[in-house]
C-alpha cells in the first residue's frame, strides 16, 4: 500500500457538491463559476487568437502584452508601479500560483499562519513543501482578525502569513488599519505574505479594495495573487497572475519554471487585448456583481434564513438556525440540495476546528437574474 503524502486530502467539497447538485437537478449555488458567459468580445478574442496561429509556447513569465496590462491596472487602481518584466508573472490559475508562491519560499518545519475558514488549497500546498499550517479562527460575527491571537501564533518558525481579502467563504473584507497593525508585527522578522487577492474586483457598498500592493513595506515581502476567470467571468479558463518584488518573483519562477513552465497561449493573446480594449470592465464590476447581491439577499429576505449582505466576493452566507438548527452544516447543504433543490457550500469544512454552533451555509450569487429567482423561491418556501 502507497503511503500517503496527502493522508488528509479527498475530494473537495466543490466538486461534491456540484456533482450532488447535477445529479438530484438542484440549481448549484455551490461551486463558485457564473452560470452566464465572459463578454463576447473577449471570447472572439480567443477565437482570433488561436485561428491567428497564436498556439506556440508563450514566454515562461506570460505573454509581455498580458503583463503589461496587468502593470497599467495596478498602477490605475493601487497606484504602484510595478516592473512587467521583473515583478508580474502570469500563471496557469491562481490555483498554481498559490503553489508555486508556497513552494518558493517554504521550508521543511516552517510554520504558515491561516484564517480559517480558509480556501482549501493553501493547506496541502503547505503539506507538500514539508511545512505546517497554523490555523487562527476569525473573529465572529464579522470574521475579522483576532490581533492579539496572530500575534500569540507567530514563533520563529513562522515563515509565512496567508492573507484572503475580499474573503472566501465570507466575503469580510480587511482595511487601511489591517494592514498597518499586520505591518507592525512581522516589521522585524523573517515572515512573508502571501495576499490571496482573487477577488480583488468584487467589493460593493462603495468600499475600496485594500491591496497588499498599496503598502509599499507590505509589499516588500509579498505574493500578490490575483485570477482573470474571476474578474472576467471565465473560470474555466484558469489564468491568473502573481504580483512580486523582483527577488520573489525570481525565486517563484523557479517553481513556475518546472510546475507548468506557462500559461496557456492563445488565452493570455485575448486577455491582453480585451484588457487594452476595456480598462472599464473591472471598474464596473463591482456595480455588476452588487446589483446580483442586492437581488438576491432582498428576495431573501422572504425567507427564514439569516442573512447579513456579503461586503465582497460573489458569495452570500445564510444563517439557517431558525429552519433546521439540528443540522450540522454539511448535513444542511445535502438536506438543501436533495429535499429543496439548492445546492449551497458548508463552511465548516474551511476550518480546522469549526465552531460548534456554525449554523452557515454558502450561496454563490454569480447567476444570472432567473436563476438567482427559482433558487430564492425554493429557498422562501422552506
Ligand atoms: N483563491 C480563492 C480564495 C478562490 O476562491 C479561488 C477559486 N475559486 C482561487 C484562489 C483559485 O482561482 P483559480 O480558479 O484562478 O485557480
Ligand atoms: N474557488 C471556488 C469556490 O470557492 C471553487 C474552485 C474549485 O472548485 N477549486 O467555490
Amino acid at each position: 500500500m502507497i503511503t500517503s503524502k496527502l493522508p488528509n486530502v479527498g475530494t473537495t467539497i466543490f466538486t461534491t457538491m456540484s456533482q450532488l447538485a447535477a445529479e438530484t437537478g438542484a440549481i448549484n449555488l455551490s461551486q463558485g463559476f457564473p452560470d452566464f458567459d465572459g463578454p463576447d468580445e473577449l471570447r472572439e478574442a480567443l477565437a482570433r487568437a488561436v485561428m491567428a496561429g497564436h498556439n506556440q509556447y508563450a514566454p515562461m513569465a506570460g505573454l509581455p502584452a498580458l503583463r503589461e496590462q496587468v502593470a497599467l491596472k495596478i498602477q490605475s487602481l493601487y497606484q504602484r508601479q510595478v516592473s512587467a518584466d521583473s515583478e508580474v508573472t502570469i500563471t496557469p490559475g491562481a490555483t498554481q500560483a498559490i503553489f508555486c508562491a508556497i513552494h518558493a519560499v517554504i521550508r521543511t518545519g516552517d510554520e504558515v499562519i491561516v484564517f480559517d475558514p480558509c480556501y482549501d488549497s493553501y493547506e496541502p500546498a503547505v503539506e507538500l513543501a514539508g511545512g505546517v499550517c497554523i490555523h487562527q479562527p476569525l473573529s465572529q460575527p464579522n470574521f475579522s482578525i483576532d490581533w492579539q491571537k496572530l500575534a500569540d501564533a507567530i514563533t520563529p518558525r513562522t515563515r509565512m502569513i496567508v492573507l484572503n481579502t475580499p474573503h472566501n467563504p465570507s466575503g469580510a473584507l480587511i482595511d487601511r488599519a489591517d494592514l498597518e497593525r499586520l505591518a507592525a508585527l512581522i516589521r522585524d522578522r523573517d515572515i512573508y505574505l502571501l495576499s490571496d487577492e482573487v477577488y480583488e474586483h468584487l467589493v460593493f457598498d462603495g468600499h475600496e479594495h485594500v491591496s497588499v500592493l498599496r503598502h509599499e513595506e507590505l509589499y516588500q515581502r509579498a505574493f500578490v495573487i490575483s485570477s482573470f476567470g474571476k474578474t472576467y467571468h471565465v473560470t474555466g479558463w484558469k489564468t491568473g497572475y502573481v504580483v512580486a518584488p523582483p527577488a520573489l518573483t525570481a525565486e517563484l519562477r523557479k517553481v513556475h519554471q518546472y510546475v507548468s513552465f506557462t500559461g496557456v497561449t492563445p488565452l493570455q493573446w485575448a486577455l491582453a487585448e480585451f484588457m487594452e480594449a476595456h480598462p472599464e470592465h473591472v471598474r464596473e464590476l463591482p456595480g455588476f456583481y452588487q446589483a446580483k447581491r442586492d437581488l438576491f439577499c432582498d428576495l431573501l429576505s422572504g425567507s427564514r434564513f439569516g442573512v447579513s449582505r456579503a461586503a465582497g466576493t460573489y458569495f452570500q452566507l445564510a444563517d439557517y438556525s431558525a429552519i433546521r438548527p439540528d443540522l450540522d452544516d454539511v448535513a444542511m447543504a445535502q438536506w438543501l440540495t436533495r429535499e429543496h433543490g439548492v445546492a449551497s457550500i458548508p463552511i465548516s469544512v474551511f476550518y480546522q476546528s469549526p465552531p460548534a454552533d456554525l449554523r452557515l451555509v454558502r450561496f454563490c450569487f454569480a447567476k444570472r437574474e432567473e436563476t438567482l429567482r427559482q433558487a430564492a423561491a425554493r429557498l422562501c418556501a422552506i
